[in-house]
């Protein structure tokens, strides 16, 4: 079991749900539209990589992006969540890299196949340590960035996502259900690109959490 620390609470990660192109200059680059609907994919548990730990390069892929994204964990269960409630179902916000094996994915959209490997590989799913929910005033206007070795490489704001936070809650409620211990990683901003070994990445969310990791 994988468990998260938020503040002095502990909870056990239940699915990892993450929002496809949801930044639009990120869909641009990607080459991709925006839809008229979130699109999701999942990763599993095992994906993980807490706080502190080296980030994984998988031996089978030549390619590996990295993709900042602010991350929410739920705190409560919820089906059918009502817009102006969802924001009371977040326990806490995290920065957290969404690492994809772009050469595997090319391959994989290619063939019209899942994106599972590409995007939920052991060491796929980094997260930074937690912060309480309550010390987010408005998560509609968060800065997120990524550094690699020194350079800025990602810069955005939550002000910029299509489909919101508040409005991703509700759609996973409708859809799949909320579960306590639910992760959603949120979309990345445009600048996404290749990590090598040896390099050192920094992930922030606004002031309030950098979190520096090896690429191994
Ligand atoms: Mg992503």
């Amino acid at each position: 079991m994988r468990t998260i620390q938020i503040g002095q609470n502990e909870l056990a990660v239940s699915n990892i749900y993450c929002v496809a192109t949801n930044y639009v200059a990120h869909a641009v680059e990607m080459g991709a539209k925006v839809a008229e609907s979130p699109i999701f994919f999942m990763k599993p548990t095992t994906a993980i990589v807490p706080p502190g730990q080296p980030i994984p390069l998988p031996a089978w892929s030549q390619s590996v992006h990295h993709e900042v994204e602010v991350v929410v964990a739920i705190g409560k269960d919820g089906v059918d969540v009502r817009r102006e409630d969802a924001l009371s179902y977040i326990a806490g916000y995290a920065i957290g890299l969404d690492m994809t094996a772009r050469d595997i994915q090319a391959e994989l959209k290619k063939a019209g196949r899942p994106w599972a490997l590409a995007k939920g590989y052991r060491g796929s799913a980094v997260l930074s340590e937690f912060i309480p929910a309550s010390l987010i005033t408005d998560p509609a206007d968060i800065d997120l960035s990524l550094e690699v070795n020194g350079q800025v490489r990602q810069q955005g704001n939550t002000r910029h996502l299509v489909f919101g936070i508040a409005e991703i809650i509700v759609y996973v409620s409708q859809r799949f259900g909320l579960q306590a211990g639910d992760l959603i990683y949120t979309g990345t901003p445009e600048g996404v690109g290749q990590v090598l070994h040896g390099d050192s990445v920094t992930a922030k969310l606004g002031s309030l959490i950098t979190d520096t990791r090896q690429v191994v």
